[in-house]
């Protein structure tokens, strides 16, 4: 059993055969899922998968990379989905310094209202980070994130700042660059942190772990993470399955 923690089932890519996709995904043992919305476009649709499919959760938030866009009334909009019986998190939320769209001091605002917004309505939260892990740990320690907790998805820093991460209540998930051979950081992550404090994710269609890398990501391929993180730590793929299955079930509070 597997628990794909971070999909796009909601893009465009997954338009023409998104129920087809599902079902591959059950065929490889991925009995749960969380649909990621971060803008007007992808939300809806993020709520729709989830409300239209049994054991498939939703996300909201507001991505940094579009954080110049994000008013009022969204955010609102974001704390009024909060309630709803199939949104788990809030997020994706966070910093991304490679895309120059939104200045880094509108990101910053942006994932701080966020992050107050999830302690209002006690929900954890997921992090997007991308060349943004100093000013990310900072923010979280000064908005005192812990007392939520969340995820830092697709996580590629250094075992030092995971294991900060885990001391702050903070998951660490991993996704197809763990499988890259290339990946150094990633596979050190997979060794240091224990399972306990582990999830895995796709974050297709992006990202598609080896050997796919570079097609279309789907859920069905984070069998491939977590076999990779079985092969690290030296365990059994049922043991890092079921593990990571039973963190995300309590980390989302799902009951089964
Ligand atoms: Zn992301
Ligand atoms: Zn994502």
């Amino acid at each position: 059993m597997l628990f794909d923690t971070h999909v796009h089932l909601n893009a465009r890519q997954f338009e023409e055969d998104r129920e087809e996709v599902i079902q591959r995904a059950k065929e490889e043992g991925v009995e749960y899922m969380v649909v990621v919305g971060f803008d007007r476009e992808t939300i809806p649709l993020a709520i729709e998968i989830a409300e239209s499919h049994h054991n498939i959760y939703a996300a909201v938030g507001w991505h940094p990379v579009d954080a110049i866009d994000m008013e009022e009334t969204d955010l609102d909009w974001i704390e009024e989905l909060s309630s709803h019986s199939k949104v788990v998190a809030l997020g994706e939320m966070g910093l991304d310094y490679h895309w120059d769209k939104s200045p880094a001091d509108v990101q910053k605002e942006v994932f701080r209202k966020q992050i107050q917004l999830a302690k209002k309505v006690n929900m954890p939260i997921i992090i997007h980070n991308r060349e943004a892990t100093q000013d990310i740990v900072d923010i979280l320690k000064e908005e005192k994130a812990e007392e939520v907790g969340g995820i830092m998805h697709c996580y590629s820093g250094s075992v030092e700042i995971a294991e900060a991460c885990v001391k702050m209540n903070f998951m660490i998930s991993l996704g197809g660059p763990v499988t890259f051979k290339n990946a150094k950081r990633p596979k050190e992550v997979a060794e240091a942190i224990d399972l306990d404090h582990l999830l895995v994710e796709t974050d297709c269609p992006f990202l598609a772990p080896h050997p796919n890398r570079g097609k279309r990501n789907e859920p069905a391929y984070v069998k491939l993470v977590a076999e990779q993180i079985a092969e690290l730590k030296g365990v059994s793929l049922e043991e890092v399955s079921e593990k990571t299955t039973r963190n995300a079930l309590k980390f989302f509070n799902i009951k089964e």
